[in-house]
């Protein structure tokens, strides 16, 4: 009986770890003669936590180097994104919904990539398709993954076998779809118990323009009442950064997934925010219907007027 593990990329997400759980789970029913063994390549992300403590499924095990191992890839095929050891381990199949990467193995594989938008809607077609018995819990975990991934089924990546696999899921879950998702996203979008500059700081880039340099950084929520309610401190950090760094602008998205929107606070001028945004900021905020992406949709306006 040869060990096998089940693994997803670095810096889990809740659909590379929730894979490599219920692949771990589905490959052991079909093939009884290895044992797999669901393992993480990294800390869990407190939404993954919450949705694992949710239905009381035990944490993988920490699988700090891959050499000499047999392993499956879940939720990625990159060497960028692999956990340590690799290079030196038996990979035996792949089960993935990105790009092509750049994994070379020694021997032929099994191979199963999909355009869909995450590798748990594969995962629950194998139990559907092999008529593998999904457990309530499982099936909670797996749904949890998905809405994660697809954004509650709304990033653009979501294809129709994401929503036919959700609403699979949900005859066994049987929970409002919507809520669900939000409850799992707002797990990770918390700012409870973070300092101002923390939450400024989670996913912060710095920008440059000729000599010209500002900074943005972004928080995703499901409501904006955590945030609305320390606005004040969060503008008066964005004041000390921008002081500190000297930025023309420091700019927080609260971009709220759910309603589609950011409101963006800021400290610097407000002409070039209204210039680049088309937006009258009031108070240090300009509020953005439809606006979600830092990089696609607020970067190239500000790099414009500035
Ligand atoms: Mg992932
Ligand atoms: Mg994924
Ligand atoms: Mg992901």
């Amino acid at each position: 009986m040869g060990k096998v593990y089940v693994i997803g990329h670095k810096h889990p997400d809740t659909d590379s770890i929730v894979a490599a759980i219920a692949y771990a789970h589905f490959k052991g029913v079909i093939d009884q003669d290895d044992d797999y063994i669901p393992a993480r390549a990294g800390e869990l992300n407190p939404e993954t936590k919450f949705v694992l403590d949710k239905y009381n499924i035990p944490v993988p095990e920490l699988l700090e180097d891959a050499s000499g191992k047999k392993i499956i890839l879940v939720d990625h095929n990159e060497m960028g994104q692999v956990v340590k050891g690799t290079s030196e381990a038996v990979i035996l199949e792949i089960v993935d919904h990105h790009r092509l990467g750049d994994i070379q193995t020694s021997a032929p594989i099994l191979f199963h990539a999909e355009p869909v938008g995450s590798t748990s809607t594969i995962i629950a077609d194998f139990y559907f398709y092999h008529k593998v018995p999904l457990t309530k819990e499982m099936a909670s975990i797996l749904l949890a993954a998905i809405l994660s991934d697809t954004v509650i089924l709304k990033s653009p990546t979501t294809s129709e076998k994401d929503r036919v696999m959700a609403d699979k899921l949900n005859e066994i879950v049987g929970v409002d779809l919507k809520e669900f998702g939000m409850e799992v996203k707002s797990a990770k979008s918390s700012i409870k118990g973070m300092t101002a500059n923390e939450v400024i700081m989670k996913d912060f880039k710095e920008l440059k323009k000729g000599s010209t340099t500002y900074g943005i950084g972004q928080i995703e929520v499901v409501h904006y009442d955590e945030a609305v309610a320390r606005c004040g401190e969060l503008m008066k950090e964005l004041n000390n950064i921008k002081e500190a760094h000297g930025y023309k602008l420091a700019i927080l998205m609260v971009t709220n997934i759910i309603e589609e929107a950011t409101r963006l606070w800021f400290a610097g001028d407000a002409e070039i925010i209204k210039k680049a945004l088309g937006k009258e900021p009031v108070d240090g905020e300009a509020y953005l219907p439809g606006v979600m992406s830092r990089k696609s949709q607020v970067v190239p306006k500000i790099q414009d007027v500035l």
